[in-house]
């Protein structure tokens, strides 16, 4: 058994932690405080090769791992939740269609993608099927010439930005079993009919753009269906068993950046005479996040790594998601407790990891679900 990265996967590590620190530390508040963020840096980190680093060269990537995109994430998490997820969620979707979308959508999309010109974002969730993924009723028909769809999703991921999205659609809602109702559309945001509201207030990774999106008679060529009629169900699990592997990445950068700011702060703020840091029991929370972060990236490195030698455990995979997720949000709990009051107020970094922490637990899968699927394949 081997737990060292290769010297491309550390000088990729290197590499994307030198950018985060070089261009987040003075944006991050801002972008937090305004919702809002600087496309520019995305175009930046595409030019240094950072975002879609998993898609295939045959659509210009450079073809690496999941493993490689989760190194980066943890990085760019590690300096800045928010920051990080408004530019590496700009290739939300990809895996989908490099899994199942064919040669035409692959060829249009991906290279886009990695060089910066295209987001694309998935739209899965609805006002009223959030866990019960079967329950999404935005409707694709098939007229014979196009697919008219119909419908509403909710928290979309760059839903104001995304040139392109890759809808969970109803497909065939009389089909006896609710896993064969529904298929995966590709739509240009373009297209007429398609409307986008940005949502405001989020808790956290306020960088990150989120949107409630409107279907109204939005009509696409048939080919533009993707994958096969009728599997959406099975290619979103697929699809999850990539992505959960980020939330993990993501999770343990943010509680990386959490123990920081919790070692630098209790090193320097004294009371009682001596340094918070020299008490048994801050030691004792800086022994424990430590030991935290490194068991969750034990557990994604292996699931990453064995995604990215073509076996996909998804119990592994939902093991390493919402441990790590749950862990990340202890941390910065512990971190902010150990800034007393000064965690308490937005001058402090730590408040703004505390409060980015809590959708580690909730988007792609909350962490009621994971344990769900991991208690499933123990008891069957
Ligand atoms: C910032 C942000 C970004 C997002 N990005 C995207 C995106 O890009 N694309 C997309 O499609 N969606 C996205 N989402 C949506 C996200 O995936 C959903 O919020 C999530 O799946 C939960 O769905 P829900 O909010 O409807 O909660 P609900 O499904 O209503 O769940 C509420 C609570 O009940 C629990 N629960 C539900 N069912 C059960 C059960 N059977 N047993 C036990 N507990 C249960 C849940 O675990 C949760 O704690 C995003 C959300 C946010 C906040």
């Amino acid at each position: 058994m081997d737990f060292e990265l290769s010297k491309e996967q550390r000088d990729i590590v290197k590499a994307a932690r030198e950018f985060a620190l070089g261009e987040f530390p003075d944006r991050a508040a801002e972008f937090d405080r305004d919702e809002t963020f600087d496309l520019g840096l995305l175009k930046k980190a595409c030019d240094l090769g950072f975002v879609g680093v998993f898609i295939d060269e045959d659509y210009g990537g450079p073809g690496m791992g999941f493993l490689e995109h989760c190194l980066i994430n943890e990085e760019f998490w590690a300096v800045d939740p928010g920051m990080g997820q408004a530019i590496l969620s700009a290739t939300f979707g990809s895996e989908l269609l490099g899994l199942f979308g064919s040669e035409e959508q692959k060829k249009l999309v991906l290279p886009q993608l990695v060089s910066g010109e295209a987001i694309l974002a998935t739209a899965i969730t609805e006002p009223d099927a959030g866990c019960d993924v079967t329950g999404a009723v935005t409707s694709a028909v098939n007229n014979g010439d196009e697919l008219v769809i119909n419908g509403a999703k909710m928290f979309i991921t760059n839903g104001d930005l995304a040139n392109y999205l890759l809808v969970f659609c109803l497909t065939d809602p009389e089909n006896p079993s609710r896993h064969g109702r529904h298929s995966f559309v590709l739509v240009p945001t373009d297209t007429p009919g398609y409307e986008s509201t940005k949502i405001r207030g989020k808790l956290g990774i306020r960088a990150s753009d989120t949107a409630e999106i409107s279907f109204n008679n939005v009509r696409v060529p048939l080919e533009n269906l993707v994958g096969k009629e009728g599997e959406g169900f099975y290619e979103l699990m697929a699809f999850f068993n990539r992505t959960r592997l980020h939330i993990c990445a993501q999770a343990v950068g943010l509680a990386r950046g959490a123990l920081d700011e919790a070692v630098r702060h209790t090193k320097s703020r004294k009371q009682f005479g001596a340094p918070l840091a020299s008490f048994q029991v801050t030691q004792f929370k800086i022994a424990e996040m430590a030991t935290w972060i490194k068991a969750a990236r034990n557990l994604y490195y292996e699931a990453a790594w064995s995604a990215d030698k073509g076996k996909i455990d998804h119990a592994l995979i939902a093991m390493a998601k919402w441990f790590s997720a749950e862990m990340a949000v202890r941390c910065s709990d512990e971190a902010l407790q150990m800034h007393g009051g000064y965690g308490y107020i937005d001058e402090y970094k730590v408040q703004r990891i505390y409060r980015d922490a809590k959708i580690l637990e909730i988007y792609e899968g909350t962490k009621e679900m994971e344990k769900t699927i991991i208690a499933r394949s123990i008891l069957g």
